[in-house]
């Protein structure tokens, strides 16, 4: 079967939908964490399996071998998440599954937020499993979900300078993870996957201005203040730094992707931002 971790999350769901489309459902294992999140799942035939990466023993018997198994990363950030992989690897390597994908990030990503994508990918390569590295670039959800406070003072806020993110939406993300998971030829393969088009924080402010009609500005500013303005709003101070750490990144051109590798793996051009920005304006 084609197992899915993290299966009730947005970028999980996303996934079992489009592998819906290509195989049958009872070929599909959505690993969960609460079944009533997955009850949708379930009805369309989905198997489901209840397990956590906090409890190793959850993963006892859940692979068979020959299973192409997709670990999408957790985001208890603060439980040590290249442990809690690690368990997933070392269940998929004891039942000997055909192949384990993994969501990474960019291997030009220096931002601490990288480090346990690095950490799990040496995990993984040293458990001798045949892998797939997915490199999955920024989301355009981290930004278009995020409108209130930008519509609330017309005016984008970041620490990214002139900096340029090729971000996609994560439906382009899950594509690129099942033609790996439904095709051929994909082990040992690491895939740097971004959108085809780069922005800048001012592009994307002058896009809301065009859509919304208002004067929508970029402000820039230092990772510093940006840190206090989103802890100010209520996010917790380690994310806060988080945030304005990967603002940085996308500062130095981290965060730009040129291989073209995720129109390759979905089969047609990404998903423009400006699409994004619409669907969201809608809601
Ligand atoms: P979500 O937060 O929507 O989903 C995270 C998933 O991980 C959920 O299904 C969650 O389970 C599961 N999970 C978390 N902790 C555990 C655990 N201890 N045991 C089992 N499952 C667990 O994130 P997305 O789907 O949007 O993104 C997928 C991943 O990509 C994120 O988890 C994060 O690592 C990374 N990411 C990437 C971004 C990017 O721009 N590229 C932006 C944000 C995150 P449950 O449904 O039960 O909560």
């Amino acid at each position: 079967s084609i197992v899915v971790t993290g299966a009730t999350g947005h970028l999980g769901r996303h996934v079992v939908t489009q592998l819906l489309e290509r195989v049958p459902a009872d070929r599909i294992t959505a690993v969960v964490r609460d079944a009533s999140k997955a009850a949708d799942l379930a009805d369309r035939g989905v198997r489901i399996a209840i397990a956590d990466y906090n409890a190793p023993e959850t993963f006892d018997g859940l692979f068979s071998p020959g299973d192409k198994v997709l670990l999408i990363s957790g985001t208890e950030f603060d439980r040590g998440r290249v442990a809690q992989h690690r368990v997933v690897i070392d269940a998929a390597k004891a039942a000997g599954v055909a192949l384990l994908a993994y969501t990474s990030a960019p291997g030009s990503l220096t931002a601490a937020l990288a480090d346990d994508h690095r950490g799990t990918e040496r995990v993984l390569l040293a458990s001798g499993l045949p892998y797939v590295l997915l490199r999955n670039g920024w989301y355009h959800e981290n930004y278009t979900e995020n409108l209130a406070p930008v519509l609330a003072h017309d005016a984008v806020v970041a620490a990214a300078g002139e900096g340029r993110v090729s971000s996609a939406s994560r439906a382009d993300y899950a594509a690129a993870a099942v033609a790996v998971l439904t095709g051929e030829g994909h082990e040992n393969k690491t895939y740097e996957l971004g959108g085809d088009e780069a922005w800048s924080f001012a592009e994307y402010a002058a896009e809301l201005s065009r859509q919304t009609g208002r004067e929508i500005a970029y402000n820039t500013v230092t990772p510093e203040v940006l840190t206090d303005i989103l802890s100010g709003a209520g996010l917790p101070g380690p994310m806060a730094a988080i945030i304005a750490g990967t603002d940085v990144s996308i500062g130095k051109g981290e965060l730009v992707v040129t291989t073209g590798d995720l129109s390759r793996l979905a089969g047609r051009p990404t998903t423009p931002l400006s699409e994004a920005v619409t669907a969201a304006l809608k809601d």
